[in-house]
């Protein structure tokens, strides 16, 4: 048998796990490579943070997914992928062969400090559980200034789950956005103009255009030489790709991602494939979001069944435009279409619909019934 080595368990490699058999009837041996038992969908996890959603309902069991439909299983994490050997490296010393290699390793928040960073970052999205688990306990006995840090979707999100998980409890509870440039500047301006319309009805201080120099101690730095005092800061500034692909001396962009052609196939190595936010797609560049990676999953997997006898490969025709839907914690969701905007409850309901629908198609192995104790990432 051909071995496959799926490294990484996430989002773009949920529908290859989910259709392991038909891999196997092909003709593979199937290896899934990831740090934990479970991986948790991003689209929720600011929801996971408010205590909106429970862990159950957020997370996809993929160990059991995997054992499942007759492949293996290996907790792990993937140090260096050396394309002349066809092996990857783990970063325990165990080394595995393939003849195909397909990743979907993600990519990393961008941290602020070059040493103790205090901040926590925004991925994995179990860290939100963490987070807004121990705010909430803090709340019960003294109040707290959470900085959020970061100014896109996820900051925007963060921070207005945040403030309602401060409602939730009762606390006294005081959220501020830092953000470099504008807020929201990749979405239209109507969408800046009603979060901040939003947040600040709700009392979320947002501060626009800074950018920090340092944190010492418990303070912040700004580049306006201003300072802020927190308890928590999280940070959502940004992610770039995993470095294993520049350790390993693939053919790598600036940021990093892995360089894959129409068929998300390696440029140099034809053996190895790659989606999601670790590549650098490059007929063109896409935005590292979770409809893409998503999409992508079913292109890679009819490309890696004919991988190997050298059918022919499909390729990935990315949407122009996609349906942003964030969810601003108060119940509402703001939703953008192309330059069509609109905020309220439908938005959010919307937003609920479609996340729960996706869940329902990769929940497969009763994640529902294990408590987040059951997780070990
Ligand atoms: C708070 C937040 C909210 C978001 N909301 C949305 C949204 O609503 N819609 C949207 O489109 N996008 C959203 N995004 C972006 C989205 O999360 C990413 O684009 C998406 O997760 C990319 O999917 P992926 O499959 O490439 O990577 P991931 O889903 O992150 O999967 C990568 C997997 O690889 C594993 N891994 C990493 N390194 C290694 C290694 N060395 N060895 C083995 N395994 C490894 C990781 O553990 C992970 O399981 C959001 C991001 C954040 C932070």
């Amino acid at each position: 048998m051909k071995k496959l080595i799926l490294a990484g368990a996430g989002h773009a490699h949920l529908f290859s796990i989910l259709h392991i058999g038909q891999l196997i009837r092909a003709g593979y041996s199937v290896t899934v490579i990831g740090p934990g038992d479970y991986h948790y969908y991003s689209g929720m996890g600011p929801g996971l943070l408010a205590g909106l959603y429970q862990p159950g309902e957020t997370r996809f069991a993929v160990r059991k997914m995997t054992e499942a439909r007759g492949g293996k299983f290996v907790c792990g994490s993937i140090e260096l992928i050396q394309p002349d050997l066809n092996r990857v490296q783990l970063s325990g010393g165990q080394s595995l062969d393939y003849d195909v290699l397909s990743c979907n390793l993600g990519s990393n928040v961008v941290p602020l400090a070059p040493a103790e960073d205090p901040t926590l970052p925004v991925k994995p999205i179990e860290n939100l559980y963490t987070a807004g688990r121990e705010i909430a306990r803090r709340l019960q006995k003294e109040s707290l200034r959470v900085l959020v840090i970061g100014g896109g979707a996820a900051g925007v999100e963060i921070a207005g789950n945040l403030c309602h998980l401060g409602e939730l409890t009762k606390g006294s509870l005081d959220v501020t956005l830092l953000s470099q440039s504008d807020i929201l500047t990749r979405y239209v301006p109507k969408m800046r103009r009603l979060v901040l319309a939003s947040f600040t009805r709700r009392g979320i201080h947002v501060y626009e255009q800074v950018s920090i120099s340092r944190f010492s101690g418990q303070e912040v730095m700004l580049d306006n030489g201003n300072t802020l005092p927190f308890d928590y800061a999280i940070n959502a500034t940004g992610i770039r790709p995993s470095r294993v692909f520049r350790s390993s001396g693939l053919p790598v962009s600036n940021d990093g991602g892995l360089l894959v052609n129409q068929y998300l196939q390696c440029i140099n190595y034809p053996r190895i494939f790659g989606a999601g936010d670790c590549i650098s797609f490059l007929p063109q560049p896409l935005e590292r979001v979770g409809v893409y990676a998503v999409r992508q999953g079913p292109v890679l997997y009819q490309n890696l069944l004919v991988a190997l006898p050298c059918g022919s490969l499909r390729a990935f025709r990315p949407q122009a435009r996609y349906l942003s839907i964030l969810n601003l914690g108060d119940g509402s969701g703001l939703l953008a279409w192309r330059s069509f905007v609109f905020s309220g409850r439908l938005a959010f309901l919307v937003k609920n619909y479609i996340d729960k629908k996706f869940m329902n198609r990769f929940q497969v192995s009763g994640e529902i019934n294990f408590d987040f104790g059951g997780h070990n990432t």
